[in-house]
């Protein structure tokens, strides 16, 4: 300790330090032994060593692989100092045999002034945007999407939740696959909300994410968007599950267990995870013109970037069938930096530890799991499967096994006076003077987004004004609710709010209704156009189609219930 003192009095002296740094050294202790810990992997060997002991402890590790990772995560966040970014951390594991290859806790677990000790693999942080892809696997299985489908990119509040892109704007209709790889949120709480939190989260838990505390509900719809806490250990599981066709197992890093086989729970098919892969596989690189050093592009990765919400965490994650690797970059001490956008952030290191891997030649990409996939013939349009009323159908691919989408609810043959141009029908057209055409009837505010952007389809154009069906108002009304009415819905037992059942009615017996409930299809309904749908509290608009374009719209309020 003297010896010490005298040190720190010389630097006083010499102006190496000032007086208060002087005085706050001199009450640091001194450390009474070397740090014992050996100079590869450090986080990693002082975690086996609380679990098990001092002692020789075989891992999984590879020298070289922990080493070259260890540099580059080293080189890479010295990059980003001058950003105010101060940590990093990775993990690499082999996707068929899950060992992990390299542990790279921290920049640099000696760098006591920027928190170089916490260990980055195993830290609890948001998920920003990372957990998407397997929403949208989840969503193939259960037939609500291919990656074709186009999803509604509109306004959309549920309750007082209401999601916004991160470029603030809304594109009316998006093909899922785009929506994936643009990370767009509205697109993504939507299709949560006709998942669902619950299940969404019991897959989370049963992949092996292992720090969803709290109850599906509280989490809500945030879930995808970074309202939970996620470990880069656990994203490299989930991420690893994908190239495993849905498997999901854990990861060894002890040498000893790495041999027993775990088979893993299989939670996703191998179809739907193929399909997503493929998707993932398109998601923009980091390019030159947007970092400062070239990548090489050669192989192909299916990757993700998440963003937490106020610039905090930058994730991103990578797999082949070779590696899997997992890529975290932000502040250990918890603050935000504009310059944390995933692209940026994270993905440059996430490809130059992929790009230093090594690879054995004619493993580059997933092999097509060919009977997990059926062919089906997709509306060009739409992306549903095609209708009688659709175009000419582009094939797709769907998981074999999974629940079949509904057919293009957007096409309807609608009949038109050759003449005038508008629409007929058996009451009101003249023979020979009205044909059969194909329209594509979208809920008016997707038409609302699609008509900035240019690309609204053909409006359908008004039925006969003359016609006897149109005598008296429309023949579509919405029965139940009223305009602008405020419902009170009483809970069940469990406290869930109950059901309120829509009404309508259409003059034409057996036409064909189509359901929008706050934009999101419900479904169509031909004998009673009735529909029990559970509600959030706050404003709702319903909008029902029927086949020839006639729109019925309604606005209601669900009011607060007494708990
Ligand atoms: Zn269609
Ligand atoms: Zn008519």
């Amino acid at each position: 300790r003297r010896k010490r003192d005298r040190l720190l009095h010389r630097l006083l002296q010499t102006g190496a330090i000032d007086s208060s740094t002087y005085h706050l050294a001199l009450l640091e202790p001194v450390p009474t032994r070397v740090l014992a810990f050996p100079v590869l992997a450090p986080h990693l060997s002082r975690m086996l060593h609380q679990r098990h002991g001092s002692g020789s402890i075989r891992t999984t590790l590879k020298r070289d692989i922990q080493q070259h990772a260890e540099l580059l995560v080293r080189q890479y966040s010295e990059r980003l100092r001058n950003l105010g970014i101060h940590n990093s951390a990775a993990l690499i594991v082999e996707t068929r045999s899950g060992r992990i290859r390299a542990w790279v806790g921290s920049q640099d677990f000696f760098d006591r002034a920027r928190h170089g000790q916490v260990d980055g693999v195993l830290a609890p942080r948001s998920s920003g945007s990372i957990l998407k892809p397997h929403l949208y696997a989840l969503a193939m299985d259960n037939g609500l999407l291919l990656p074709q489908t186009r999803l509604f990119d509109i306004p959309s509040a549920f309750g007082t939740f209401m999601p916004s892109n991160a470029d603030e704007k809304f594109r009316g209709l998006v093909r899922a696959d785009d929506a994936l790889i643009h990370s767009l949120n509205i697109p993504a709480v939507r299709l949560l909300h006709e998942y669902g939190v619950v299940p969404f989260a019991h897959f989370l838990r049963q992949a092996g994410i292992q720090t969803l505390q709290r109850e599906a509900d509280d989490y809500g719809l945030s879930l995808i968007l970074g309202g939970a806490e996620v470990r880069l250990y656990d994203l490299a599981v989930l991420y690893r599950g994908l190239g495993l066709g849905g498997r999901f197992a854990p990861l060894h890093v002890l040498a000893e267990d790495s041999t027993q086989h775990a088979d893993g729970r299989q939670l996703i098919s191998p179809g739907a995870s193929w399909l997503t892969l493929n998707v993932l596989r398109k998601v923009v690189r980091p390019g030159p013109e947007q970092f400062w050093f070239r990548f090489d592009n050669a192989r192909p990765l299916a990757w993700k970037t998440g963003t937490s919400y106020g610039h905090r965490d930058a994730w991103a994650v990578g797999v082949s069938p070779e590696w899997t690797v997992a890529v975290w970059v932000g502040n250990f001490s918890g603050s935000g930096n504009a310059n944390l956008g995933g692209a940026t952030g994270a993905g440059p290191l996430l490809f130059e530890l992929f790009n230093s891997l090594p690879h054995a030649a004619g493993a580059e990409w997933f092999p097509r799991p060919e009977r997990e996939l059926v062919p089906v013939d997709l509306c060009p349009d739409s992306g549903y499967p095609a209708g009688p009323a659709c175009p000419d159908p582009v094939p797709g691919s769907a998981p074999a096994w999974a629940r079949p989408l509904p057919l293009c609810p957007f096409h309807k043959t609608l009949f038109v006076d050759k003449n005038s141009g508008e629409q007929v029908c058996s009451l009101c057209w003249k023979a020979g003077e009205y044909e059969a055409r194909p329209f594509f009837v979208l809920p008016p505010q997707v038409l609302n987004y699609l008509r900035l952007s240019g690309s609204a389809p053909p409006a359908v154009p008004p039925h006969r004004a003359s016609c006897p069906a149109k005598q008296g108002g429309s023949p579509l009304q919405i029965t139940y609710p009223g305009p602008g009415s405020k419902i009170w819905l009483p809970r069940e037992v469990t406290g869930t709010l109950q059901k309120l059942t829509l009404r309508a009615a259409h003059r034409q017996p057996g036409r064909r209704v189509f359901w929008y409930l706050d934009n999101r299809y419900l479904g169509s309904t031909t004998q009673e156009h009735i529909r029990a749908v559970a509600l959030d509290e706050g404003r709702h608009e319903l909008v029902l189609v029927d086949e020839s374009g006639e729109q019925a719209r309604r606005i209601f309020f669900i009011k607060r219930s007494e708990e």
